[in-house]
């Protein structure tokens, strides 16, 4: 009987699902690998002032596959929230970025930029997550201030109090908190309200659409005015052209991420970036 419903099992899926829980299979072995042999690299893009000028970047990760290339995050991270491999991945994401501020931290320019981590919900909600990001603070000399890990808004899924309670404790450290992809997701204005949040980050899906859609040029011009109302900084992420950063920049934004100003880059071609303001001015 088992024999026989294992094999109704079977016969069950076609050949292309099966291909696909095959190489979710084998994607799945490679991850947990490459997590084990630091198969990643994390590159910066650049998040610049209405001057124009580098005031952060965003780090995003990359996979370097040895076989494949550069593997783009919307391919691995899902998979590595759901296996729980987003923890040690996450741990080593975070390392990196908080090693890197710690060598630019008496840097009179490098040591001024905002570095930006993105923090998934299963590493926000992992039990000791405070006192994780604390120890790598301690660990890696970093200075609080210049990092800003970014949120999104499915962590209000969760319990509200507890993400309020976790971001507390780690705003006494001096860290910073950014709600990404905000009006994409469950946001709820008092929720907003009560999240001790730095910045929120309008979703480039609604900068894309701010020339054409009405409704998308409504929404930014809110998100701006709420941001501005509840003492919190704003950015719009995805700005690929003037008149998008003009548009948003009338409307009181200020300050932009997006291909316009730099793609995802190494971290020198960062350095160069920002020593290239300098000499501008
Ligand atoms: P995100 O945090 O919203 O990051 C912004 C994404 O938009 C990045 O994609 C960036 O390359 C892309 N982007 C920036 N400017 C433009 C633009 O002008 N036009 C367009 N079309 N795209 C732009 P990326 O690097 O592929 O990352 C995708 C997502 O993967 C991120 O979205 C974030 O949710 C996640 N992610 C990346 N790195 C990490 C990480 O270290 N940890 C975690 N948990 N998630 C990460
Ligand atoms: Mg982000
Ligand atoms: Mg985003
Ligand atoms: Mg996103």
């Amino acid at each position: 009987r088992a024999k026989e419903s294992g094999r109704d099992t079977i016969s069950f899926f076609d050949s292309d699902m099966q291909r696909t829980v095959s190489r979710r299979a084998t994607l799945e072995v490679e991850l947990r690998n490459a997590v084990r042999q630091e198969q990643f690299l994390v590159l910066y893009q650049p998040q610049v002032d209405v001057a124009g000028r580098v005031t952060g970047a965003e780090a995003l990760v990359r996979w370097q596959h040895p076989v494949h290339g550069m593997v783009p995050p919307s391919e691995f991270i899902p998979l590595a929230e759901e296996t729980g491999l987003i923890l040690p991945l996450g741990r080593w994401v975070m390392e990196t970025v908080m090693r890197q501020q710690a060598r630019w931290r008496h840097d009179p320019v490098f040591g001024r930029l905002d570095l930006a981590i993105n923090v998934s919900p299963r590493q926000f909600r992992q039990e000791d997550f405070v006192a994780h990001v604390q120890a790598l603070l301690h660990d890696t000399g970093a200075d609080p201030a210049r990092i800003k890990l970014e949120l999104t808004e499915s962590l209000l899924l969760h319990s509200v109090d507890r993400a309020i309670e976790i971001m507390r404790a780690l705003r006494v450290q001096g860290l910073g908190f950014a709600l990404d992809d905000f009006g994409t997701g469950y946001s709820s204005l008092n929720y907003l309200k009560r999240l001790p949040l730095s910045q929120i980050k309008i979703d480039q899906s609604f900068v894309r659409g701010v020339l054409r859609d009405p409704s998308d040029a409504a929404i930014a011009r809110s998100i701006i005015a709420l941001a501005d109302s509840l003492g919190l900084g704003v950015i719009a992420e995805g700005v690929e052209t003037e008149a998008h950063r003009r548009f948003l920049q009338d409307h009181g934004c200020p300050a932009f991420q997006g291909y316009l100003f730099g793609r995802p880059m190494a971290l020198d071609a960062l350095e160069q970036q920002v020593r290239a303001g300098l000499e501008a001015r």
